[in-house]
């Protein structure tokens, strides 16, 4: 073994003395409200795949009759020669979806995050931050040359702090950037004022509703749509990966804003365009969520079942106002032990430890979808019953019953 793997070695014996080892859980079955693993049947907890999207026969039949007719790839990137009719069409009907001037569509959430911020961010800006954003802003900034300033998760004191210091530092741009829906906690961010405060400031901002579309607002429109903010926040960012149920990203916002992207995003100029059966799936998906709301009614109505049954059971579910429902139980052994007391009576449900939340806030974190039957999550929660007073997490008792009792 040479010097290199030794050092990598010893770095991942470091993971696993500290419990941060993880294998891959390989599914070997499509992704759905059951998957099987092992030869198994697990009912499914942890997907993005929000309103089933991803079987939906729609979606198939699109991909499949896009692919026969314009091939598996595209050959290019989008500025070379990787920009195909369906691309163009997918941008307008995500520019109506998220009621913008203009789209534009990249490979992933993860680079439309990269490429935005990298791309209307210079030396002269500064981009103001809160603390629990997703990874992918978090490396966005970093790429940027803009001055950062964090702000404590949803405190708006604190980010009119920011944003005092940001102007007194003679910014020529402000953008201040939130996730939509946090992505483990489920929290909604508070739009309205953080778009309020940003306007008293002259600062714009930057939503990023990869856990929100399809989830909140009129037929899944997102966050700005749910608080009727059209108009006022100048950059969203959304995935085509989680609701969508397929696999992309995109910017959605002004004709200058998509110019901008196209000259200097760099992960819009140097990946390659997605497939056009992927891209067909996508237009598709937006198609379904028109013209079936009734797949995101049922998301909300099994999310609502799910969180009471956890709360019923005594379960902290921590701050969650949508879909994404943590069940928040301290350290990360405690979160890995749930999950596999949880995986042993049928429940796949991932742990989530540090550093991705914080030491003490371990949790095994739940997404219902509509695909869901009512009898699955009916299951699930007798799962997490059972789980819960293995682990010795005690319902809490009505006010007044004595303690020790049955
Ligand atoms: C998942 C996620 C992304 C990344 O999207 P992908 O399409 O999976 O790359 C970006 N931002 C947030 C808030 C996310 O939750």
């Amino acid at each position: 073994m040479s010097d290199f793997e030794e050092s990598l070695g010893e770095e991942l014996s470091e993971l696993r003395r500290e419990g941060r080892w993880h294998p891959l859980t390989v599914l070997e079955s499509p992704q759905d409200s059951e998957v099987e693993i092992g030869g198994k049947r697990f009912i499914n907890l942890c997907s993005n795949n929000y309103l089933g999207l991803n079987t939906h026969p729609h979606l198939i039949e699109a991909a499949i009759a896009a692919t026969k007719k314009w091939g598996a790839g595209s050959g290019a990137v989008r500025t070379i020669a990787g920009t195909q009719l369906l691309h163009e069409e997918l941008e307008q009907k995500l520019a109506v979806f998220k009621g913008t001037r203009a789209a534009l569509t990249l490979p992933s959430g993860f680079t439309a995050n990269l490429a935005v911020l990298g791309s209307v961010l210079g030396e002269a800006d500064a981009v103001v931050s809160d603390e629990l954003n997703h990874a992918s802003i978090i490396d966005g900034i970093r790429l940027t040359k803009a001055r950062r300033y964090l702000f404590p998760h949803k405190d708006m004191p604190g980010l009119e702090q920011r944003l005092t210091e940001a102007r007194g530092g003679g910014a020529r741009r402000i953008l201040v950037v939130t996730d939509g829906v946090f992505s483990m906690d489920g929290d909604i961010a508070p739009l309205p004022e953080i778009v309020e405060l940003a306007e008293a400031y002259g600062a714009a901002v930057m939503v990023d509703d990869a856990h929100a579309s399809g989830v909140l607002g009129r037929n899944g429109r997102g966050s700005i749509d749910h608080f009727q903010l059209e108009g006022r926040v100048q950059v969203q960012v959304g995935t085509l990966s989680k609701a969508v149920g397929v696999l992309g990203g995109y910017v959605a916002g002004s004709q200058e804003l998509r110019d901008t992207l196209i000259h200097s995003g760099r992960p819009f100029l140097f990946s390659t365009s997605q497939p056009p059966g992927v891209v067909a799936a996508c237009i598709a998906a937006l198609e379904v969520m028109e013209k079936e709301p009734e797949l995101q009614a049922r998301l909300w109505e099994n999310a609502r079942h799910f969180k009471a049954g956890l709360e019923q059971l005594g379960f902290d579910c921590g701050q969650s106002e949508t879909p994404i429902t943590p069940v928040i139980v301290g350290e990360g052994e405690r979160a890995v032990a749930l999950s596999d007391e949880l995986r042993q009576r049928g429940v796949f449900a991932t742990p989530i430890g540090f550093p991705t939340v914080a030491r003490d806030r371990g949790r095994v974190r739940t997404i219902v979808t509509a695909a869901h039957t009512m009898a699955q999550l009916d299951r699930a929660l007798e799962a997490f019953a059972d789980a819960g007073r293995i682990l010795g997490i005690e319902p809490p008792r009505p006010a007044g019953a004595p303690a020790g009792g049955a």
